[in-house]
């Protein structure tokens, strides 16, 4: 028992399933072969024929019993004991690779097998094979499986892989057989919910928030979207409950509307307080104006910044601000706590938003909100922590036209954004460093700065360390023509009047990043343009990109990409990683599994 512990630790192993997941790598499989099959591993009885050493080599000529053909094999290292245990007249089973050559049988460097129709299994972990083997052979035994809650069938198997009788029931060809695969995706989907389940900490909720909204949507200026109202209806029933406090993530593209959600959230509080936390001042003060646009006058608006607070917070019914918020000290106790852009918030200040949110046994309810899109998948497995809200539709259609291009395609580039800038339109282009580095095969933004100063009329520059770029910002939105930026630069406000943008090096970006950058563009429903500048020919995984804008599609492809390794920002998050489940395809498994934990737990 104590050493089975230890074992499990160096495996860091931590279910029966982690147990039972540990696959076989491969097998080894001593049972005699029924036909000859060439190009394959063969396991044959044999009879030595004739023995002899031809330019040092031992050459062992040998009958084949069952087929009574004859078979040469050359060993090319061999020892005193090869030639003493391939004695003419000698029987064996001998297993390797069979091949013909001028009709003639051979196999190459064959093993003289000992025990014969036998199956083992190697995997390959950090212990040894017989020591794995034996803590399998204890654990994952029928009963424990089926106590696990797998059926009869999974079971089955688990149990197969495990203990094979016949290779050809789980293995084809060195791989899983299609059918076993999708058991063993099942089973790891199920293993990892498992643990999952019961880590939820759910508390009672400050008070329950039944508020009207009804009023504040009818006289919104547009009409919602199915998954709007679809999450409204769901924060509403959330809100409602007394014995539970809210816990929600709300997910959903850039543009797909979350502002009118998180308005219709205080609404539903109304007249008890809300707070909404943004990551920047910039998009702070966004809110606060649009929320001051919407909401009903009686509803008192206040806006926290760094020495720039308007309104009284104190008194106010829905306090808007930055993480400003967590150091006032008078801040009043909301019934509803939301944050804005939660993807953009390191994990610090989602730490100390925690403070703010859980002083007591009773808690505010919590919403958070963000614009990176997960596959579904991904949100069914993180809905065991918290509830998960997908808003995968945008209000309007957005035209954004995305070509990639490179050198030769400059000219037509600048023609496009002179046409642009005529039409007062607004134009961005991303570098991917502020200084040269002879790591990176193309122009810095402090090196390519002067060539558009001298061309254009208001050229903005900044940067994600540059300490006016929100003055620059601001200034450009009125009165820019182009901006030049790096990706760091996050620019949280909207610049409505942006139609073009470029990324150069965009190869170099993952797909999600690529997609926020892309985001910036055509969000007043102006025709829009994204160029991915990019020195390589011809990248599969940008012209993926460039036929969709749908971001939960993008978080598909970028899973499917993600190990071609040319992703060099480091934005890609570090989901759990699978061995058998495919987070982009296997929605339906996912789903199966959570139904099945439902059935049991
Ligand atoms: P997000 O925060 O999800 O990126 P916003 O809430 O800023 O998106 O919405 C983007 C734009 O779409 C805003 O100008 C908003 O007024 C508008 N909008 C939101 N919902 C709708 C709707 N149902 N119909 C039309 N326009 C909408
Ligand atoms: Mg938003």
């Amino acid at each position: 028992m104590e050493e089975s512990k230890q074992l499990f630790q160096k495996l860091k192993i931590h279910s029966l399933l982690d147990l039972a997941l540990i696959i076989p790598s491969s097998y080894n499989d001593t049972t005699l072969s029924i036909l000859l099959e060439l190009g394959k591993l063969n396991t044959l009885e044999a009879k030595v024929l004739n023995s002899s050493i031809y330019r040092g080599k031992l050459r062992i000529t040998f009958n084949l019993s069952e087929s009574n053909r004859q078979l040469s094999s050359t060993f090319f290292k061999t020892t005193p004991y090869h030639h003493k245990l391939f004695e003419v007249g000698s029987n064996h089973v001998i297993q390797g690779r069979l091949e013909e050559y001028k009709g003639y049988l051979q196999m190459s460097q064959p093993r003289s097998i000992k025990e014969v129709g036998k199956i083992t299994p190697k995997y390959k972990t950090v212990i040894k094979d017989s020591e794995i083997a034996s803590l399998i052979e204890c654990y994952v035994t029928e009963r424990n499986l089926f106590n696990e809650g797998l059926d009869s069938k999974e079971v089955a198997t688990l149990l197969r892989v495990h203990f094979p009788k016949n290779i050809e029931d789980v293995y084809l060809n060195g791989a899983f057989k299609e059918e076993t695969v999708n058991v063993l995706k099942f089973v790891e989907a199920f293993n990892h919910l498992k643990k999952l389940r019961g880590k939820r900490a759910d508390f009672p909720a400050l008070r329950a928030l039944n508020g009207d909204e009804k009023s504040f949507i009818k006289h919104l200026p547009f009409v919602l979207t199915q998954e709007q109202q679809k999450v409204i209806a769901q924060i509403k029933i959330d809100l409602a409950s007394e014995e539970k406090a809210t816990k929600r993530m709300v997910v959903g593209d850039v543009g797909s509307g979350k502002t009118v959600v998180i308005l219709a959230s205080v609404m539903m509080a109304y007249p008890h307080k809300s707070i909404l936390m943004a990551p920047t001042s910039l998009l702070a003060l966004q809110l606060y104006e649009e929320a001051n646009k919407y909401l009903p006058k009686e509803v008192k608006i206040a806006l926290v910044m760094q020495g720039r607070d308007k309104g009284d917070y104190t008194q106010a019914d829905f306090v808007i601000g930055t993480h400003a918020l967590i150091y006032k000290e008078d801040l009043p106790q909301a019934s509803l706590v939301m944050v804005d852009e939660q993807h953009r918030f390191g994990t610090k200040q989602r730490q100390s938003l925690e403070a703010l949110v859980s002083k007591d046994e009773r808690k505010p309810h919590f919403i958070q909100f963000s614009a990176t899109p997960i596959p579904r998948t991904q949100a069914m497995m993180e809905s065991e922590l918290l509830d998960v809200s997908l808003i995968t539709t945008t209000p309007f259609e957005r035209e954004v036209l995305t070509k990639t291009i490179g050198k030769q395609d400059f000219p037509h580039l600048l023609k496009h954004i002179e046409d642009e800038i005529a039409q007062q339109h607004q134009v961005l282009i991303i570098y991917p460093l502020v200084e040269e580095s002879e790591e990176v095969p193309y122009q810095s933004l402090k090196e390519s700065r002067e060539f558009w100063e001298k061309k254009f009329k208001n050229v903005y520059v900044t940067h994600g360390k540059d300490k006016h770029k929100e003055e620059v910002l601001l200034e450009f939105r009125k009165k820019g023509n182009i901006l030049l930026a790096t990706t760091v630069v996050e620019v949280g406000i909207s610049l409505p009047k942006l139609t073009l943008i470029v990324i150069v090096g965009a190869e170099r970006l993952g797909l999600a990043t690529l997609h926020q950058l892309r985001g910036r563009v055509g969000r007043n429903g102006l025709k829009s343009w994204c160029y991915l500048y990019s020195n390589s020919v011809k990248n599969f995984r940008l012209e993926r990109f460039t036929q969709t804008t749908n971001g939960f599609d993008i978080a598909k492809l970028d899973l499917k990409f993600r190990d071609s390794g040319d992703i060099l920002d480091g934005t890609i998050q570090s989901g759990q990683k699978f061995k058998w489940l495919d987070m982009g395809e296997d929605e339906e498994v996912v789903a199966v599994a959570k139904s099945r934990l439902n059935s049991i737990t």
